[in-house]
């Protein structure tokens, strides 16, 4: 709140496609799609006119005991998305919740199946994955981390396939199989307390957009298959569309044990996750004894309104062939950025989906917030991230962005970059 005494909060006014206002006539284009959540844009029609039929339908019903037409169908389609191999859905309310949902599943699950020493959980060097406790407790960002250490459960993190890390001459495919040669080394020692392992697939967020050869998780699959672990896939920003398929976890042809999504859920209305999970891990739940079902009580799971605003968004998807058509739009977007990835004080500009990113060279260790700050005065939305792997700028920005957007994007982004 101290910093604001520089750099004053700016209240939003109203929003439309890509573009925020506020109430003096300025405008910002949302280059980071709202951290994350937003992806055909603010105040998408579909979506609004989807969610003004449920306002006069039902707004929210308890789901304990009772079930309404959006949470099935929404359950139904992600389902579909799945090819039907992870066809059970529990709904929380935020990305955390969900994460700690899956890391209580898996755990229970053990538990259910007469294994009750495997309570440990292993993430990725550099991983994000909540601030809630449990969630935090497989976080690896030292910022948010650090303070609240005493209060987590200790839990390993393994080498991370980020390909800035590769030697020289070496492949980000070879170095994505040195990492899991690591995640190997771990498991076999370790396998007999191991619940689960958590990654973000394809691309680690919040430690800066690190990204990463598929072939880990294709490792990462048969390692956890070989030990008996679960695999969590934490797709809350990489699902729905963001890194150029429907799951990151797609392109490397394997299926998670459970599979966390949040943000783009209802295209960044309302708030909402789901865990998905298997029949396997579903049937040693299924039992007369209450205990030994899955114990986790939320006021708002399922909420009508947030589960028809993901339908909708699921619809938009359909209707436009968005993955296919996000193919051609990353290219051009790509095309666009190339001047920026030539820049002199530009290092590891990279690409995966609709997500770019790079790191500024830069002696300014205010860079992150100063350079959010010109962004603005150039009326670009940006929040790079600072870590010990650099300064990145991302550009995530939402689907419908417009050619003339960006041009504007990429030719101001160069402008901050030259002073
Ligand atoms: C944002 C995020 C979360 C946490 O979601 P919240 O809704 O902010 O709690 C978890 N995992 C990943 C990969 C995320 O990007």
């Amino acid at each position: 709140m101290k910093q604001h005494e520089s750099l004053p909060l700016i209240p939003v006014a109203r929003a439309a496609g890509c573009w925020l206002y506020d109430f003096d006539g300025n405008r910002y284009l949302d280059a980071v799609s709202s951290w994350w959540v937003n992806l055909f844009g603010h105040g998408n029609a579909h979506i609004n006119a989807a969610l003004r039929d449920q306002l006069d339908t039902l707004e929210h019903a308890m789901l304990a005991g009772f079930t309404h037409a959006p949470v099935v169908e929404l359950s139904e389609r992600l389902s579909k998305l799945t090819g039907d191999k992870l066809g059970h859905c529990f709904y929380g309310s935020d990305g955390a919740s969900a994460v700690e949902i899956a890391l209580k599943m898996s755990f229970h699950f053990w538990r259910n199946s007469g294994q009750p020493h495997k309570t440990d959980f292993v993430s990725l060097a550099g991983s994000y994955h909540g601030e809630t406790l449990g969630a935090l407790s497989v976080t690896d960002v030292a910022l948010f981390k650090d303070t609240y250490a005493p209060l987590l459960r200790a839990s390993t993190q393994v080498q991370s396939p980020d390909w800035r890390l590769a030697e020289a001459g070496e492949s980000p495919s070879d170095y994505a199989l040195r990492a899991a040669r690591a995640l190997k080394a771990h498991l076999e020692q370790h396998h007999a307390t191991t619940a689960a392992l958590i990654v973000e697939p394809l691309v680690q967020g919040a430690t800066g957009m690190a990204m990463y050869h598929a072939a880990y998780l294709v490792e990462a699959r048969k390692l956890c298959d070989q030990y008996s672990v679960h695999l969590i896939a934490d797709e809350i920003m990489t699902g729905f569309g963001r890194t150029g398929t429907f799951f990151a976890h797609e392109q490397a042809d394997i299926k998670p044990d459970f599979l966390c999504l949040s943000k783009g859920i209802t295209g960044g209305y309302l708030p909402l996750s789901v865990v998905m999970t298997t029949d396997a891990v579903y049937a040693a739940f299924y039992d007369d004894k209450v205990t030994r079902g899955f114990l986790h009580s939320h006021s708002y799971t399922g909420n009508a309104l947030a589960c028809r605003a993901a339908v909708a968004t699921l619809e938009i998807f359909e209707q436009k062939q968005m993955v296919t058509a996000n193919r051609l739009f990353s290219a051009a977007i790509s095309q666009s950025a190339q001047r920026i990835a030539r820049h002199p004080r530009v290092k590891h500009f990279r690409n995966t989906g609709m997500i770019w990113a790079f790191e500024v060279e830069t002696s300014d260790p205010s860079f992150a917030r100063n350079f959010h700050q010109a962004a603005l005065s150039k009326e670009l939305l940006l929040r790079p991230i600072s870590s010990t792997a650099g300064n990145t700028v991302y550009f995530m920005p939402p689907y419908v962005i417009n050619a003339e957007e960006i041009e504007l994007l990429t030719a101001r982004t160069l402008e901050l970059l030259t002073p």
